[in-house]
C-alpha cells in the first residue's frame, strides 16, 4: 500500500506547487562535478542498437550506455531543433521559453538557461554546435563563456536548416576550449553534432559500409566523434567524474507517416529519442527506466545533480536522478507542438500529450494511439469512446500553446515594416479553420519533386511547380521562398524580389527578422541599394544584429562613403563576434575607395585580430589586403592576396573581379578574361554574368563583354537586362 500512496503523493508535489519541490526520496548528488552534454541531431531512439536495432553499429555510444542510465521513453516538447534544444537548455516546453521555430524567435529574457545557473556556481561553460539554425542569435547561447557557432551559409541557394560543419570540426572547437579551463575548474560542455540530420552523407568508412541506409551511416559517424571526445575526457581522467548526458533532439520521419525529415507530424518517430544519464562514478550503471520522460527534465537533472543552491525546478519537470533512485514516477502528460506547418505552408500547427500508454494528437482531425499495442501509430482510435481522450482532450485545450505573439512587437518595427507594404501581422486565421497538414502529402511530394528539378539545374521546371502549388495554396512560406530561388536563376530578378517579400508577410510576427533579412541581402544583390537601406532600418527597429552590416553595404553601394562609415562604426561598437569582423572589412573597404591606404591597412589589421583565426569570418580580408597592395603598386603582392581569398573562398565573386581588374592592369589580357569566365561558370545566374560584363566593360575588354552577353541571352531568355542594347 505504500507505494502508491508516494506515487500519488509525488504527483501532487509536481503538478501542484511546481516551484522548488523536493522529491520525497533523496537522490545522490555530485556537487561541482564536470558536466557534459552530448546532444546529436535528429537521432531516433530506434536506430541505436542498445533501443534493439540492429543495422547500425555504435561502438563509442554502446560503451557509454554500459555506464549509464538508459531511458526507455524519453521524449522531444518539439521536433525542431532550436526549439528542442531550448527545452533541453532551460528545462521549458516552447511556450514557455518563447521559441517555436528555428528562425527568427528569440529565447525569453526572463527565463533562465543551464549555462547561465551554472556559469553563476562558478562553472567555467562552453558549446560548439554544427548547425546554422543554432546559433547564438536566438538566446540559446546565453551563459556560455565559450559559444561556438561557426556556421555560416556560404553564397547560393542552400536552405538554412541544411548549413552545418562536420561534427569532428565542432568537436575539435569544444576540445581546444576544454583545453583551456584550469584543471581545478568545474566546466560544463555542451557539443552539438549535426551528422543524422539531411542532407545523408557520411564520410568514409560508413559511407561504403552502409551504402543502402546513409542515415544509419551518419549514425555511426556521430558515433566516432562522441568517441574521440569521450577519450579525450577519459585522457584528462574526467570522464569517471563527470555527469554526462547523451540525448538527440528529435527523431526523423523516414517516410513513416508520408514525412521523409521532422517538422510536420508530431508522431512517435520525430518526438522519441534517446537519453543516457552517466553518474559520476559511473552509478547505476546499465540501469533501464520504462516510465516516460521529458527532454525538459535534463535541466532539473542537471540542476539537482550538481546540487545548484537555491534551484527551483521548472514546473512539470522531474530530476532523472529521483527516478533512478527510485521516486515513483510522476504522473503527468508531456507536451509536444509543431508550428512548422502553420508558419512555413499556412496549415494547422499540431500539438500532443503523452501520458502513459496514451499519445493524442490535437489536429483538425485528432488522433489517439495506443503505444503498448500500436507503437508504429498505424491504427487511430479516435471513434472508440476511450475513456483516457476526454481528460487528454480537456488538458490539452487549457495547455495548447498560442500561435499569436505573446509580447507586443515594437510599435516602430511595425510601422517601419508597414511602410516598405508588409502586411501588418502573420496568417490570422485561427486553427480551426486551417488544413490538417496530413491531408496535405501530396504538395509534399509535388514540393520534393519542385526541389529536385532546382538542384538538377532545372529552374524553369523547378518554377512551374512551384508556381502551381502556390496558386492552389498561397500561404506556402517555404515555397515562396524556393521560388524566389527559381526566379531568380531564370533572369527574373523583380519577380524573384516580390516572392521573397511574399515570406515576410507570412512570417509570424514576432520572427520576421531572418526574413526581412533575406529580403534585404537579396536587394543588395541585385543593386537596389535605397531599398536595402530601408530593410536595415526595420532591422535596426527589430534590434536584428544584421542591421547595421546591411545599412553599411547598402550605402556603400550607392556611394555615399560617409552613410556607410556611420552604419559599420555603429556595427563595430554594438555588434558582436563576425558582425566586428565585417564592420572593419566595409570600413577598409571606405578607407581603399578614399585612397586612404594606411586605415585600410589599419582595420585589414584590426579584423584579423577580431576574427582570431576564425577562417569563416575572414571572408574578404585577403581581398581587402588585395585591394590596398594593388592600390599601393605592389602587384605580385596584391595577386598573392586574391587568390588566397579566391581559395579559401571560392564563390567570393568580388574576389574575382578585383583579380581580373588587376590582370587587365598589368595588360595581362588573357589572364582578365579567364578569371571573368571562371566566375560565370562557377555560379551561372544572371548576376554574375551582369558582374562579368560590367568588369570586362570597366577594363574596356569589348569582345570578352560582347560574348558575354550573347551567353547571357542565350541562358536567360527573359531577362531583360540582356537584350541588345540592353
Ligand atoms: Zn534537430
Amino acid at each position: 500500500m505504500k507505494r502508491p500512496l508516494s506515487a500519488l503523493l509525488f504527483a501532487l508535489l509536481v503538478a501542484g506547487c511546481g516551484r522548488g519541490s523536493r522529491s520525497p526520496r533523496a537522490s545522490e548528488t555530485f556537487p561541482k562535478a564536470p558536466v557534459v552534454l552530448i546532444s546529436v541531431d535528429t537521432l531516433r531512439s530506434d536506430h541505436l542498437p542498445f533501443y534493439g536495432y540492429t543495422g547500425v553499429e555504435t561502438p563509442a555510444l554502446s560503451a557509454l550506455r554500459e555506464d549509464s542510465i538508459l531511458f526507455e521513453k524519453a521524449y522531444s516538447h518539439a521536433p525542431l531543433t532550436v526549439p528542442s534544444h531550448a527545452s533541453i537548455l532551460t528545462g521549458r516546453v516552447p511556450a514557455d521559453h518563447g521559441i517555436h521555430d528555428n528562425l527568427g524567435y528569440r529565447l525569453r529574457k526572463d527565463v533562465p538557461t543551464l549555462a547561465e545557473l551554472l556559469k553563476k556556481a562558478g562553472y567555467a561553460t562552453g558549446g560548439a554546435v554544427s548547425c546554422f539554425v543554432l546559433k547564438g542569435v536566438s538566446g540559446i547561447a546565453r551563459g556560455f563563456d565559450f559559444y561556438d557557432d561557426n556556421v555560416d551559409p556560404a553564397e547560393g541557394n542552400v536552405a538554412l536548416g541544411q548549413v552545418q560543419r562536420r561534427g569532428d570540426e565542432t568537436e575539435k572547437q569544444l576540445a581546444a576550449w576544454l583545453g583551456s579551463v584550469p584543471s581545478d575548474k568545474s566546466f560544463f560542455a555542451f557539443l552539438h553534432l549535426y551528422e543524422p540530420h539531411t542532407p545523408y552523407e557520411p564520410p568514409e568508412p560508413f559511407k561504403s559500409r552502409y551504402k543502402e541506409q546513409p542515415y544509419d551511416g551518419e549514425i555511426a559517424t556521430a558515433d566516432a566523434i562522441v568517441g574521440r571526445f569521450i577519450s579525450l575526457l577519459k585522457g584528462k581522467g574526467l570522464y569517471d567524474k563527470a555527469l554526462i548526458v547523451f540525448l538527440s533532439d528529435h527523431g526523423e520521419g523516414l517516410g513513416e507517416h508520408g514525412e521523409a525529415e521532422h517538422g510536420m507530424f508530431l508522431y512517435r518517430e520525430a518526438l522519441q529519442v534517446p537519453l543516457l544519464v552517466k553518474f559520476p562514478g559511473s552509478r547505476r550503471a546499465g540501469m533501464s527506466l520504462t516510465s516516460p520522460v521529458a527532454l525538459a527534465d535534463v535541466f532539473t537533472t542537471i540542476c539537482r545533480g550538481v546540487e545548484l543552491p537555491d534551484f527551483q525546478a521548472p514546473t512539470g519537470t522531474v530530476s532523472l536522478l529521483d527516478l533512478a533512485a527510485g521516486a515513483p514516477p510522476p504522473a503527468r502528460r508531456i507536451l509536444s507542438e509543431t508550428f512548422f506547418p502553420r508558419i512555413h505552408f499556412g496549415w494547422s500547427e499540431l500539438a500532443s500529450l503523452l501520458e502513459g500508454r496514451w499519445h493524442y494528437i490535437e489536429a483538425p482531425k485528432p488522433e489517439i494511439y495506443d503505444l503498448e499495442t500500436d507503437p508504429a501509430e498505424k491504427n487511430n482510435r479516435i471513434s472508440e469512446k476511450l475513456d483516457a481522450l476526454r481528460a487528454l482532450r480537456a488538458d490539452l485545450l487549457k495547455r495548447r500553446p498560442s500561435y499569436e505573439t505573446p509580447a507586443g512587437v515594437d510599435l516602430e518595427a511595425r510601422k517601419k515594416l508597414a511602410s516598405l507594404g508588409y502586411l501588418s501581422a502573420g496568417p490570422s486565421s485561427s486553427a480551426g479553420t486551417l488544413e490538417d497538414p496530413k491531408d496535405r502529402i501530396g504538395t509534399f511530394e509535388e514540393l520534393r519533386r519542385g526541389l529536385g528539378e532546382f538542384t538538377l539545374g532545372n529552374a524553369q521546371k523547378a518554377h512551374e511547380v512551384f508556381s502551381r502549388l502556390l496558386a492552389e495554396s498561397p500561404r506556402m512560406l517555404d515555397i515562396w521562398d524556393m521560388d524566389s530561388k527559381a526566379l531568380l536563376q531564370l533572369g527574373r530578378p523583380e519577380e524573384a524580389l516580390a516572392a521573397l517579400k511574399k515570406t515576410v508577410d507570412l512570417a509570424p510576427e514576432a520572427a520576421r527578422a531572418p526574413y526581412v533579412t533575406e529580403v534585404a541581402n537579396l536587394c543588395l544583390q541585385l543593386g537596389k541599394w535605397e531599398e536595402g537601406e530601408r530593410h536595415a532600418e526595420a532591422l535596426r527597429a527589430l534590434g536584428d544584429p544584421a542591421a547595421e552590416d546591411i545599412a553599411a553595404r547598402a550605402a556603400l553601394g550607392r556611394g555615399d562613403l560617409a552613410a556607410a562609415e556611420t552604419a559599420a562604426r555603429a556595427g563595430l561598437e554594438r555588434g558582436a563576434g563576425k558582425a566586428r569582423v565585417r564592420a572593419c572589412l566595409v570600413l577598409g573597404r571606405i578607407a581603399v575607395l578614399r585612397g586612404d591606404l594606411a586605415t585600410a591597412r589599419s582595420f585589414a589589421d584590426k579584423a584579423q585580430e577580431l576574427s582570431a583565426g576564425d577562417k569563416l569570418a575572414q571572408s574578404g580580408l585577403h581581398m581587402l589586403r588585395g585591394d590596398v597592395l594593388a592600390r599601393a603598386g605592389r602587384a605580385p603582392e596584391a595577386e598573392r592576396e586574391f587568390l588566397e581569398e579566391l581559395r579559401l573562398y571560392p564563390d567570393r565573386m568580388d574576389a574575382r573581379v578585383s583579380l581580373s581588374a588587376l590582370y587587365a592592369s598589368l595588360n595581362r589580357r588573357t589572364d582578365a578574361r579567364r578569371v571573368v569566365i571562371e566566375l560565370v561558370s562557377r555560379q551561372p545566374t544572371p548576376e554574375a554574368f551582369l558582374l562579368g560584363m560590367r568588369t570586362f566593360h570597366a577594363t574596356e575588354d569589348r569582345q570578352g563583354e560582347i560574348q558575354l552577353r550573347r551567353e547571357a541571352r542565350r541562358l536567360f531568355p527573359s531577362d531583360s537586362r540582356f537584350a541588345p542594347g540592353g
